[in-house]
């Protein structure tokens, strides 16, 4: 289905990890998104992004709100695919299996604590190299090169929304592996640098809220919610 001109796909979690085992197995390079409503807002004034989006191979409905929009949109996804529990489910197929994976974003040495406490929980993953994502455009060569070097099958970009997205795109003939996912903020919460919110407001979808209350910077971005809502209502 389309939300806002960006194409999500219509998956469960299942399907979704199915998905990625079927890349798995095929010779080519694959780029999973997942998008979530403020990235869907930038899309929408963004021309280039939204086609960078559409590009991949796969788009997970991550969060609520487009679970939302899709039921508001008469095409009911049936259920949420967060990116981060989607991650988690590959590192458990990774087990033990010649998958190797490389982590690159985040503030340094946050990817490689993150790695290390995957590494500790999922016994048998294997992970290859990480590299933080405060680089200059002259530095990205060299990064890929690194990259590289490491051969992993799958690539974790943290860089956050749009700038990972614009760079898996940007290196998609130029990357060896087989997938590439953009993380967002994951690494900062697996490597234990941002706590998740409290089960009650996970159990009660609001965790965009206390993620929004406790950093501020957040904040802000918060307001791209209520203008979602106008422009997907305005789109049905
Ligand atoms: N980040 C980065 N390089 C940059 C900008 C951001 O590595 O130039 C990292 C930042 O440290 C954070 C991650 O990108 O770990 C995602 O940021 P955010 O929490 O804003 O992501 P979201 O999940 O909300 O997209």
């Amino acid at each position: 289905m389309e939300i806002l001109g960006v194409r999500i796909d219509e998956v469960t979690m299942e399907k979704a990890v199915e998905n990625a085992k079927n890349f798995l197995e095929e010779e080519k390079f694959h780029m999973i998104f997942t998008p979530n409503p403020e990235m869907l807002m930038v899309a929408k004034n963004d021309a280039e992004f939204s086609n960078i989006l559409n590009s991949s191979d796969m788009n997970i409905p991550d969060g609520n709100g487009i679970v939302w929009a899709s039921k508001r949109l008469k095409k009911p996804l049936s259920e949420r695919v967060a990116g981060f529990d989607f991650i988690h489910k590959i590192f458990e197929f990774g087990k033990n299996k010649p998958i190797s994976f490389y982590f690159l974003g985040s503030k340094p040495g946050v990817a490689e604590k993150a790695a290390e406490n995957i590494e500790k929980n999922f016994n048998g993953v294997t992970i290859v190299g990480s590299h933080d994502g405060y680089f200059s455009m002259e530095e990205e060569k060299e990064i890929i090169r690194k990259i590289n070097k490491t051969n992993p099958d799958v690539l974790l970009v943290a860089l956050g929304a749009p700038k990972q997205e614009r760079f898996i795109y940007k290196y998609r003939e130029k990357l060896n592996c087989k997938i590439a996912i953009g993380v967002g903020g994951c690494f900062d919460v697996i490597s234990g640098n941002v706590k998740r919110a409290p089960k009650l407001f996970i159990k009660l979808k609001l965790e965009w809220l206390y993620r929004g209350l406790t950093d501020l910077k957040r904040l802000k971005r918060l307001t791209a919610i209520p203008k979602f809502v106008r422009a997907v209502n305005k789109s049905r």
